[in-house]
């Protein structure tokens, strides 16, 4: 089913099914296989990777039709011509950069991404002589006075990792469309749910489904959605270079994209909820959340998004990291744990000064992050209120 006229809640449970084709099932089952076998020469022959397009099977490899429903699952909910499966959100990350810039590039990078995707693009591009320079996130339509004729990609990240700055996406497009750079994007944050920057002219979507797709810390797996003219290279670049999803993943994705939506609502009612708490708690310095009027760019997340997350970050006076410990080492429902996206609430302390270096991160106190999960609120907030006053006891 991919009828535009339906909402997005209603897509995400319809996207990708097809009951007729799997004897009725409602789910496309766990296919497994590597080798598919043809019956004639004339068969082995006509096969080849564009016909992915129809649903055909070449090579276990590129895909059962387990991987091509959630493909067009996500293809259909992000606005793109065409969906991809990889192995972690980093590998969708650092393939959909490695399917453009090319050595003597010079690619542009938000100082505000994920840790990983910075350490990728100075170990990993650099080495392949292509420059990476990183941007204020800020920066919207001045971004065009550090293009130069050789930028290739644009990457963006909204709102950024620890910090949330929400990126005027339309500016930065329009300026990239004039000189012909391709815009690629880490959505993980929104989803396709709450934001489809493809609608935005983006090129390239990337989302770590390990978070809010899979949805329950129990598989990693990286999403990509592109536009016509940029999905076949992407593609073209993941399938070089190999990567391929287990069957398993691929339906815990699946089975995740349907209840995502609603999930995803809930995250965002309880982290309301306890982030206008945690603005108006006296030990509190400042919360960090896009739907809060402090945050930079929150205008923009008004105007372009249709919902906020689970996560966010807050900061409290600085003190030891013996405090800190009082505060996290006993608490019962906030775990200590990178990801997020799953059920269950999380929690760590954050320091952004390690993984900028376009901007400064100048405000005071000790930046704490933490994932909303789907438990009772006030159970959630007794948990954080316990925490902050054993923080300040110490
Ligand atoms: C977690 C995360 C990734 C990487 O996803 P993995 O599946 O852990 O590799 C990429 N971008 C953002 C914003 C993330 O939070």
């Amino acid at each position: 089913m991919n009828d535009k006229s339906l909402k997005i809640q209603t897509r995400a449970l319809h996207s990708g099914r097809r009951p007729s084709d799997q004897r009725g099932l409602v789910n496309t089952p766990v296919y497994r296989g590597s080798t598919i076998v043809s019956e004639t020469l004339k068969e082995l022959r006509s096969k080849t990777i564009a016909d992915r397009e129809i649903g055909a099977m070449i090579y276990g490899r590129f895909g059962t039709p387990t991987t091509f429903a959630l493909e067009d699952a996500i293809a259909d909910l992000g606005g793109g011509h065409g969906g991809l499966s990889l192995p972690s959100g980093l590998a969708a990350v650092t393939t959909s950069l490695l399917a453009f810039a090319k050595p003597g590039d010079h690619v542009l990078v938000a100082d505000t991404v994920y840790g990983p995707t910075r350490g990728f693009c100075n170990r990993m591009l650099t080495s392949l002589q292509i420059e990476v320079e990183f941007y204020d996130p800020m920066i919207g339509s001045d971004i065009d006075r550090i293009c130069r004729p050789n930028t290739q990609c644009i990457f963006l990240e909204s709102p950024g990792s620890l910090t949330f700055e929400v990126q005027d996406v339309p500016a930065i497009v329009a300026v990239a469309k004039s000189r012909n750079i391709v815009t690629i994007i880490d959505n993980t944050w929104a989803t396709p749910i709450f934001y489809r920057p493809l609608e935005l002219g983006v090129n390239v979507s990337v989302i770590a489904a390990t978070k809010y797709v899979v949805g329950h810390a129990d598989a990693m797996l990286g999403l990509i959605v592109a536009d016509e003219e940029h999905y076949p290279i992407v593609r073209s670049c993941r399938d070089v270079l190999g990567q391929s999803v287990a069957p398993d993943d691929i339906y815990l994705g699946l089975r995740g994209l349907r209840t995502l939506s609603v999930r995803i609502k809930q995250h965002e009612h309880q982290t309301l909820e306890i982030a206008k708490w945690l603005e108006s708690h006296e030990d509190v310095i400042e919360v960090f959340h896009p739907a809060l009027t402090n945050c930079p760019g929150h205008e923009i997340w008004k105007r372009d998004f249709e919902g906020s997350s689970g996560l966010f970050s807050f900061s409290l006076k600085s003190k030891s990291d013996d405090a800190l410990a009082a505060m996290l080492d006993p608490m019962k429902l906030f775990s200590m744990g990178y990801s997020w996206g799953g059920f269950e609430s999380l929690i760590v302390p954050a320091n952004p000064q390690a993984t900028r270096s376009a901007t400064t991160w100048s405000k005071p106190g000790q930046l704490i992050r933490v994932h909303i999960g789907l438990e009772n609120v006030d159970d959630l907030k007794r948990d954080l209120e316990q925490g902050i006053q054993r923080y300040y006891e110490y």
